[in-house]
């Protein structure tokens, strides 16, 4: 060798280790193995580890795209070879225009040639599976360092964006749990709170209504940026099944997932498949337990990309287990012990750690990461034709169309803040218009015989490069039940089977099949327009039929104003108001005060000078509180959220201060969906003490004296169980699906409404409302104030089995108590924060509850 190269080798030689030295393993920075037995790196760990890597490396970049709920710090890793890291604005561009084929032209060839594959990895979703969030590190630091040629490739090939957390907040909720019971008998239990702040595990079926904040971060800041065609999310599972699962699914598919996307689920997971099993894996099933119905969880299906996960089997948090072969069992379409097609070989059992996990992770997310660069043009094209093939539908319906007048303009602008956050083009009729045949795809909101539209009739045309995601989420959801054989019950579905908007929100909408003439515009933004005001008085007048209704109650009140709702109906001026209307006195308010009250209230406050003489009754702000259980419901999370959301004030119950009696100051006292035995019991062992016991009967017996001596007890969901079991109202009976061969997983039920009970007021007397087996109830003395009708079809959405065991039964009833109430509501009001058209329900009996 000439001696020139030999020296040139040299220094380049030291010029790497110089480079690499700044690099630290994750091994080296947190001082154990990523994985390692009892060692769980917090959010702090992890994000100043990747602060390192991105300093150390050229290969990395790191982005801190906003704030998680509790103000930590959210990140993104951008990996990639540092020739593509230096011009992702032109990446960016290139699938701007692949996401949107109008943007094409004759480039398609070109942008192919020069896109790179988007694949967007998300770990730690649900904060209890930990190991992926600690894998990230090390996943990282390999593909910050590598010198391999197949990593160079996947470098040069793949812009590859990595979350280390979906919810960092979890992270350090978990971490500190963990460490605190480090060496107790609490050792490896989960937390006794929820890991998100609001919605805990249910935070991945928040991806249509898009309310926390971590959801909007990865819509808005890495979706809408990037247009990843693979997206990766990485879980866990049970620990007595397989070891792990990769995609396919199982059926059912939601019909409007292109049959491409399906096509590469199958052919990246088959590949993540074998990759595992080819390395010597064992514990490997696919086609197995997870179907990918449900677009609350799959918002990648429907914006051109695949979503795969992982789900691998779970250890104690960071503590090791040890599964004997005859423990572990089966799952939907595999048997952990016997050999099959989509599980060639089962894991003989033993012991069971995180580093195990990690290691299967790595094989995964590595494989998904080759064959993004190996079929990168296929990808990038298949995601053109995705869009492309929205463009060209030729097959119904043609648009949906939402008329401008509605009696809940909040739901009306909740629904279109939906589309839009979803990448979906709304366009504003600037005529009246007659299309073919209008069909209502929201029943039972939409009035009789509606054939024409009013100028500024919001339109969503279906064709468009997201057009499915519009389909699936406005049209009425016909469930594919999946029968566990011919003719034999249903399979049970992984989650709900309805999603339709219009009916979840109470918003009229329409489906036009036929193409049909108007001149439209683009709407350039969605806002909730802030409220107007008409006339003069000191009486202000708003009608209860919006949502908004409540927020603006609240405010009034908030400020010191006396508010009243009306007992029946009347007329000022020509002009009807419903039953329910609020009425406050101001006496005199400038601009911008009336500005402040009204921001973000759509509709109108109509003021007259002289009282409307009728039967008034005034509410107050009601002193809530609302029990938290240690055995943490999710339920809990999404009414504290959406009493935030509503300006309700309110305080935190939990087991003591039930146990104490120290809630007769309060007006009403909230129990989420929970199991009653749950809420009774509560936690017992390996739980410190001061978890343990639940409401006991001490608990029951403040509540008692509480209701009798004249407060609200509000029931939501399955808890209202409780009260009737050990207080035995006079004829109130619950029905459970125990109890009969009624199925209905998640479904929009019709019910009628009793709407001159203050429980109803504002409702439309014909609604749909969430039925997750929820009780029904047969009331006696009690009062109904929603029914299921017994001469019509129940189902408006989803999929039921024995709902004629429903009819004439009811799902919201009131029971007096003593001086006080029950209240429950059985069906689930406020389900996910997505069941906005029953709201009314839950924000109307906290009011009630402060009316003399
Ligand atoms: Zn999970």
């Amino acid at each position: 060798m000439p001696y020139a190269i030999f020296l040139m080798l040299v220094v380049f030689n030291v010029a790497a280790l110089a480079s690499e030295h700044e690099v630290l393993t994750p091994a080296e920075f947190l001082g154990f193995q990523v994985g390692a037995d009892r060692k769980l790196a917090d959010w702090k760990q992890i994000s100043s580890y990747f602060t390192k890597l991105e300093k150390g490396s050229e290969r990395v970049l790191l982005r801190e795209i906003g704030k998680s709920t509790e103000g930590n710090p959210f990140l993104l890793a951008i990996i990639s070879s540092p020739q593509n890291l230096n011009k992702l604005s032109t990446y960016r561009e290139i699938q701007a225009r692949l996401a949107d084929p109008r943007l094409v032209g004759d480039d398609l060839e070109d942008l192919v040639e020069r896109g790179r594959t988007i694949v967007l990895t998300t770990c730690g979703i649900h904060s209890t599976e930990v190991a992926s969030s600690q894998m990230s590190m090390e996943f990282a630091w390999k593909m910050a360092t590598a010198k391999d040629q197949e990593t160079q490739e996947v470098l040069d090939n793949v812009i590859f964006l990595l979350v280390p957390s979906l919810n960092p907040d979890g992270v350090n909720i978990v971490a500190e749990w963990y460490r605190e019971t480090l060496g107790t008998e609490a050792e490896g239990s989960v937390p006794p709170k929820l890991y998100q702040k609001y919605v805990g595990h249910d935070n991945n079926r928040d991806w249509y209504m898009f309310t926390q904040k971590e959801t909007r971060l990865v819509v808005g800041e890495i979706y809408d940026q990037w247009h990843p065609q693979i997206v990766y999310d990485i879980h866990q599972m049970g620990p007595n099944g397989a070891r792990i699962f990769v995609p396919p699914y199982i059926d059912p598919y939601e019909q409007n997932v292109d049959p491409i996307i399906q096509a590469q689920i199958i052919d990246l997971g088959g590949f993540l498949f074998s990759s595992l099993v080819t390395s010597g894996r064992k514990g490997v099933v696919t086609n197995a337990i997870f179907d990918a119905y449900t677009p609350a969880r799959a918002y990648p299906h429907y914006h051109g990309a695949v979503r795969i996960l992982s789900e691998s089997a779970s250890a104690r948090l960071a503590t090791p287990i040890s599964i004997r072969a005859d423990q572990l069992g089966q799952g939907r379409n595999y048997h952990g012990r016997k050999s099959s097609w989509n599980f060639p070989e089962p894991w003989e059992g033993g012991d069971w750690r995180v580093r195990d996990i990690v290691e299967d992770q790595m094989v995964a997310l590595r494989a998904t990461l080759l064959h993004a660069s190996r079929n990168r043009k296929s990808w990038l094209k298949n995601f053109h034709t995705i869009g492309q093939r929205n463009l060209d539908r030729t097959e119904g319906p043609y648009a949906f169309v939402i008329p401008k007048k509605q009696r809940d303009l909040e739901a009306l602008y909740t629904l279109l803040g939906v589309l839009d956050f979803g990448g979906l083009e709304i366009s504003i009729a600037q005529d009246g218009f007659t299309p073919g045949n209008p069909v209502c795809v929201s029943p039972p909101y939409c009035r009789e015989g509606v054939v024409s539209f009013q100028s500024g009739a919001f339109l969503v045309y279906l064709s468009q490069p997201y057009g499915s995601f519009a389909k699936t989420m406005l049209e009425i959801q016909d469930y594919p039940a999946v029968l566990q054989y011919p003719n034999g019950p249903l399979e049970t579905p992984y989650d709900v089977t309805a999603h339709t908007l219009g009916i979840q929100l109470g918003v009229e909408v329409y489906q036009v099949a036929e193409p049909f003439q108007v001149s439209s515009m683009l709407a350039d933004t969605i806002e909730r327009p802030t409220g107007t005001v008409k006339g003069e008085g000191k009486y202000w007048l708003f009608s209860h039929s919006s949502t908004a209704f409540a927020r603006l109650a609240n405010r009034l009140l908030g400020k010191g104003y006396r508010v009243d709702w009306a007992t029946y109906g009347f007329r000022v001026d020509g002009v009807s108001f419903p039953v329910g209307t609020l009425m406050a006195r101001i006496d005199s308010l400038g601009e911008s005060e009336i500005e402040e009250i009204l921001d973000g209230i759509p509709g109108e406050v109509t003021r007259v000078s002289k009282w409307p003489q009728l039967a008034w009754q005034e509410i107050n702000s009601p002193k809530i509180g609302l029990y938290q259980s240690f055995q943490s419901s999710m339920d809990e999370g999404w009414t504290r959220w959406v009493l935030e959301q509503n300006e309700f004030e309110y305080r935190t119950l939990q087991d003591q201060d039930l146990r104490s009696g120290a809630i007769q100051d309060l007006d009403v006292v909230v129990f989420p969906d929970q199991l009653p035995m749950e809420i009774l019991e509560g936690l017992s062992t390996p739980y410190p003490e001061r978890f343990r016991g639940g409401l006991g009967l001490e608990g029951l017996n403040s509540l008692k004296e509480f209701v009798e001596s004249g407060g609200t007890l509000l029931c939501l969901g399955s808890s209202g169980g409780l009260f009737l079991d050990q207080w035995s109202p006079e004829g109130l009976r619950e029905f459970k699906s125990q109890q009969s061969p009624l199925n209905i997983p998640g479904s929009l039920l019709k019910i009628k409404v009793n709407a001159r009970h203050p429980i109803g007021y504002g409702m439309a007397s014909e609604s749909a409302a969430m039925f997750v087996n929820s009780p029904a109830y047969e009331v006696g003395d009690a009062i109904e104030i929603a029914s299921y009708p017994d001469d019509e079809e129940l189902l408006v959405s989803g999929w039921a089995e024995g709902q004629s065991f429903l009819r004439g039964r009811h799902a919201v009833v009131e029971a007096p108590i003593g001086r006080g109430r029950l209240v429950l509501i059985g069906v689930r009001t406020q389900f996910r924060a997505q069941t906005r058209g029953t709201y009314k329900f839950l924000f109307n009996s906290l009011f009630y509850a402060t009316v003399d």
